[in-house]
């Protein structure tokens, strides 16, 4: 595979209106942050089809697609979990017409291919990463991983304080 790129220089590729190009380019994700924990993307470099089209005037209409897996610890557990994604994105540039035909990754005929690659990722993502989908958890008392305790795993509840100290008063009869 090609050395990973960040950019790609569309006007240059000289596309004339309804011409397109479908490229497997290297893609680089720098590690995501999410609830406070930092998951890495796999693989590095990840390869990529991009479909190019030439619309009119200065215009393209792009599709990237690409699998990428996410690891890092359970949002629940905090086991390593893996988690596959399949992202399919487009974007249409049409500078000139409406604000909403401007893609924020293209800039004067230039791709920012990272930040579209990654911004695509995590739009994919689920709400949770999760070590499988059926994780337990931890217990919130005791911090016991419960996918391991098992279901039977519980505390005695323990008495609210306020109730401890009612129970202190004695009554002189
Ligand atoms: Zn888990
Ligand atoms: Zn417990």
């Amino acid at each position: 595979m090609s050395t990973p790129v960040d950019s790609l220089d569309l006007s240059g590729m000289r596309l004339a209106s309804g011409e397109g190009r479908r490229l497997t380019v290297a893609l680089r994700i720098e590690p995501i942050e999410l609830a406070g924990e930092t998951y890495v993307v796999e693989p590095q470099p990840i390869s990529a089809r991009l479909d190019i089209s030439r619309t009119t005037g200065d215009g393209y209409a792009l599709r990237l697609r690409f699998d990428a897996a996410l690891v890092g610890p359970c949002m629940r557990c905090l086991a390593p979990a893996h988690a596959d994604f399949d992202v399919d994105s487009t974007e249409v540039s049409q500078p000139g017409e409406a604000p909403e035909l401007d893609s924020p990754y293209i800039l004067n005929g230039l791709l920012d291919l990272a930040a579209w690659g990654r911004d695509a990722l995590v739009l994919t993502l689920p709400p949770a990463i999760l070590c499988r989908t059926d994780c337990a958890g931890l217990c919130i008392v005791c911090g016991a991983d419960l996918n391991e305790a098992g279901p039977d795993h519980g505390h005695e509840s323990v008495p609210d304080p306020r109730w401890a100290k009612l129970s202190e008063i004695r009554f002189d009869g």
